[in-house]
């Protein structure tokens, strides 16, 4: 096997800007004025007045902009190299979709403008909603939730606020374990109490387990789908139809929607309430913490509760509706994070029906191209086929002492980024790799070969992965301590 090379070394020796440059070089170089000077303590209080920096940087125009791009390459994105996080949808997402969220007509618009003057932003709304609903196969939607786990928590709140209503007082939420962990904190945040349940041999939900933990306490279950193992919970109809029997909600994750879109509709298979991430399915790029969007949709029988406003098409016009008295209230100010919508109007736009069918079974297509490409050098705990992500672990490396984390680290020298290490928690030492539909089988070809190589070294010279990162900028650091007490500046003398 020829030796891996993915991008490696992106991270190259840079001085701090403070050390750059020498007396008197500028980036800019001013007009003479012809103003004369003034003391600025006369016409400004003392206490806003700057003292002059000590060692202030002084550079030309390229040596500035040749630090700031250097130091902007260490960064490891998906546009440097494959990013296969598992869980997190880490797809390459088309520019095109920036561009229209930067459109002025879109990024300009006030969000008090009125909806007559508003109906080109209103209609991505409303169409974007029924795209939603559409795909899922639910009957309205909200837009409001600013990311996944706001998805869970307004869907939570609805299924609350209909008990209340209807006068009964269901306390109970089933979550099976191979659920995200998003799930056991949305439903504590609204007063439920979470009712495990374990996951079967073949990392499935079994539908004799849950019919034993129903009762008229239960409002509802809550089932990651695709499941946080990457595998498909394909006993959801009859496990919903026991839920109903006891008058009971199937709520579902629908996070990893990438897996399923066009292929699998949530509202056929009993689901009545449902969330998806624009952020990992529908082109926006994620990572650092947001902006994101958790669209919620529902069965027509909660659409009453939906946060406020709703937006409405009736004779051509479009309008936001605000007079819904059973609904949970808002979730978010004004109408969500709307530049994601347009940039999730704009890539389901370009995508049509049979790209969004395509993009899922590309997806599930890769993860189990690598699932099979890697299943002889590392072990799989469970031997059902996956979806869009497949889960392995350190059990076979262990033998030699090496464990996931030596492994993610030692894919680093190699120019790939990590997938995902530790987690679903149910697997022990999981290694979980989401490609997505993205990677090209050459791409997917590269990181299978450093990771095979990667399970070559761990038999034949296993002391440089409890090494690993060699040629990273830092190298293997004390993670309780980074995170502890952060060093937050740089400086050589750490390296
Ligand atoms: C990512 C994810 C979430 C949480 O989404 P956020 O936008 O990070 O809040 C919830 N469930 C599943 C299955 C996920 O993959």
């Amino acid at each position: 096997m020829e030796k891996p090379l993915g991008i490696p070394n992106l991270s190259f020796d840079e001085p701090l800007i403070f050390e750059l440059g020498s007396e008197g070089r500028t980036a800019i170089t001013w007009p003479d004025d012809d103003i004369s000077e003034s003391d600025l303590s006369s016409s400004l209080p003392p206490g806003v007045i700057r003292d002059s920096i000590e060692d202030f940087p002084q550079v030309s125009q390229v040596e500035l902009v040749r630090h700031f791009t250097r130091i902007s390459q260490w960064n490891y994105g998906v546009d440097s190299g494959l990013y296969p996080l598992g869980s997190c949808t880490m797809k390459y997402n088309p520019k095109v979709n920036e561009d229209a969220a930067r459109l002025e007509g879109f990024s300009y618009i006030h969000p008090l403008q009125p909806d007559q003057l508003s109906q080109g932003a209103l209609t991505v709304l409303y169409e974007l909603k029924r795209w939603l609903c559409a795909i899922t196969g639910m009957d309205s939607a909200t837009l409001q939730p600013a990311a996944g786990a706001h998805g869970e928590l307004t869907g939570m709140m609805i299924i609350k606020a209909y008990f209340t209503e209807k006068g009964e007082k269901r306390t109970k939420i089933i979550i099976p374990d191979t659920a995200h962990g998003t799930n056991p904190s949305s439903v504590s945040m609204c007063g439920f109490n979470v009712i495990p349940v374990k996951s079967g041999r073949y990392g499935l939900l079994e539908t004799a387990d849950v019919a034993r933990l129903m009762d008229e306490e239960v409002a509802a279950i809550m089932i990651t789908n695709p499941n946080t193992l990457g595998i498909f919970e394909c006993n959801i109809r009859e496990i919903s139809e026991i839920v109903h029997g006891s008058g009971g909600f199937v709520y579902c994750d629908g996070a990893n929607l990438n897996a399923l879109m066009g292929r699998v509709r949530f509202g056929d298979i009993g689901v009545d309430l449902v969330h998806m991430n624009l952020h990992k399915t529908f082109s926006t790029p994620h990572g650092g913490g947001g902006p994101g969007a958790g669209p919620l949709a529902v069965k027509q029988q909660l659409a009453p509760y939906l946060p406020v406003p709703v937006v409405e098409k009736n004779d051509g016009e479009y309008s936001f509706n605000y007079d819904l008295p059973k609904s949970i209230g808002k979730v978010r100010s004004f109408y969500g994070n709307f530049l994601i919508c347009v940039r999730a109007y704009a890539y389901i736009l370009a995508m049509g029906t049979e790209g969004l069918k395509r993009a899922s079974t590309t997806a599930v297509v890769n993860a189990n191209y690598i699932r099979a490409a890697l299943k002889s050098h590392y072990h799989l705990p469970f031997e059902t086929p996956c979806l869009h992500e497949s889960v392995f672990t350190d059990k076979r490396q262990q033998k030699q002492g090496i464990t996931t984390l030596d492994i993610a680290k030692r894919l680093i020298d190699y120019g790939f980024h990590p997938p995902t290490i530790y987690f679903p928690l149910v697997v022990h030492g999981a290694l979980m790799i989401e490609p997505t539909e993205t990677e090209s089988k050459h791409s997917l070809d590269q990181f299978i070969a450093a990771m095979v190589w990667i399970a070559e070294e761990v038999e034949k010279n296993p002391h440089v992965l409890r090494e690993a990162p060699g040629k990273s900028k830092i190298t293997r650091v004390d993670e309780v301590t980074a995170a502890r007490k952060p060093v937050l500046k740089w400086s050589r003398n750490l390296v």
